[in-house]
């Protein structure tokens, strides 16, 4: 055993993490119906208006606004209606003085009109009149030519996520590809010679490798491309040789082998091949996590216990990874509720304490850091501070939920 020289606090595991980001620098060209939940990596400029003619923003009738003053219920205005004006053609009757024209929304503004009445304002007089019954502003219910974009704006900017909206501004001035960063590659890679891949039968002493799956399901999610690898073995060869089979990514995520006993040998692995950023966090779980430089790659130690790798994935790895790949930060939901049962933390670590929601109130989920139903079986988690110990049944306790 080489117990821990000392641990850091989460906050500054946060800020050595964030201290070396390397945000992905590589383009790709993606179309657009591809182009959702990437990040632009150029501005997007418009070469045409939206919308690209002025329009009708309501049924009703294209009249000019002079007209119809001063028009009431009780006294309507009488215009004859000159046209029928319905989308997807261009206008082609000129409006007059007492004259409009029917129109649908979306259809082209007539020259000459320069207010749409709404339908629900009129009465019909006939086939050709129509009865306007309140007064219309000059411009109401029209959407002017470029009104919404003009030719040379930029509607979407470089760095900026593609969230539906911006799909849509993109989608709005025609554009049919755009170029995008490319998302982080993450090599995942499990060790410990008991760790097998699914599908072959459990011989004694092996368990089935859980963390290559939350990691790349994370991953996934979170803007990042998991290569997920075999298991490695705990020798200093097959791990070197795993590191060979990580070139290319943008980020090296590795789990079990982290902590300090004589087979956990991922930190030999890192002072052989970079620079440890730190090692140790005084969380619970998760207190064996590095992080380092390997070979010029950010590299992250994971412990192996599935429920304290997948805890730090979602507060120490989604946070960077989501930095690399240029992402907003994620801000999961919390809720408030009364603790269901006393909950006793181990003093000096910051704990990820997860908990069930039931009949409004929060109840442990916690078992053990190797247990996956930790997490499996929870709905969210409530923080403990280093500084206590003892939450008492009945506190009003806040949840982030997964
Ligand atoms: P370690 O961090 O290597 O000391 O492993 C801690 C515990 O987690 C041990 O019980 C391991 O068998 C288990 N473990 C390690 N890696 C995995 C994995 N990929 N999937 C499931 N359990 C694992
Ligand atoms: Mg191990």
């Amino acid at each position: 055993m080489r117990p821990f020289k000392s641990t850091i606090s989460l906050d500054e595991a946060r800020r050595r993490m964030a201290a070396n980001v390397r945000p992905v620098e590589r383009i790709e060209r993606v179309g657009l119906p591809d182009a959702a939940g990437r990040v632009a990596a150029a501005d997007i400029r418009s070469a045409v208006a939206v919308p690209p003619f002025s329009r009708s923003a309501m049924d009703g009738y294209a009249v000019i606004a002079a007209d119809t003053s001063p028009a009431t219920p009780d006294r309507p205005v009488r215009l004859r209606i000159v046209d029928r004006i319905y989308t997807g053609i261009a206008a082609s009757s000129r409006i007059g003085p007492s004259t409009c024209a029917e129109i649908a929304t979306g259809a082209p503004l007539p020259d000459g009109a320069d207010a749409v009445v709404m339908v629900e304002e009129t009465t019909p007089a006939g086939d050709d009149h129509v009865d306007i019954q309140a007064m219309a502003a000059a411009g109401q219910n029209i959407g002017r030519r470029g009104a919404d974009i003009s030719p040379g704006d930029i509607v979407v900017r470089r760095g900026e996520s593609l969230n539906p909206s911006r799909v849509g501004a993109a989608a709005a001035i025609g554009c049919v590809e755009l170029e995008v960063f490319a998302r982080p590659r993450v090599a995942v890679l499990s060790t410990g010679n008991e760790v097998i891949d699914p599908g072959a039968p459990l011989a004694p002493g092996q368990i089935y490798d859980v963390n290559r799956f939350t990691l790349g399901a994370v991953i996934a999610a979170n803007g990042g491309i998991a290569e997920a690898h075999r298991p490695a073995q705990d020798t200093m060869d097959a791990l070197f040789s795993a590191l060979d089979g990580c070139a290319g990514a943008d980020l090296i995520v590795f789990s079990g082998g982290s902590s300090v006993g004589e087979r956990d040998l991922v930190v030999d692995l890192v002072e052989a091949r970079g620079t440890m950023i730190f090692h140790g966090i005084a969380v619970k779980p998760g207190k064996p996590t590095a992080f380092a430089m390997v070979d010029g790659v950010p590299f992250l130690g994971m412990p192996g216990n599935p429920t304290s790798c997948l805890s730090n994935a979602y507060i120490l790895l989604v946070p960077y990874l989501r930095a690399t790949a240029r992402l907003p930060l994620y801000a999961p939901k919390t809720v408030r509720a009364p603790l269901g049962r006393t909950i006793v933390s181990p003093a000096g670590r910051h704990q990820f304490y997860t908990v069930r929601l039931q009949d409004g109130a929060a109840f442990p989920a916690f078992k053990g850091s190797g247990d996956i139903t930790s997490l499996s079986q929870a709905d969210g988690y409530i923080e403990i501070p280093a500084s206590e110990s003892t939450i008492q049944a009945g506190t009003v306790v806040e949840i982030t939920l997964f």
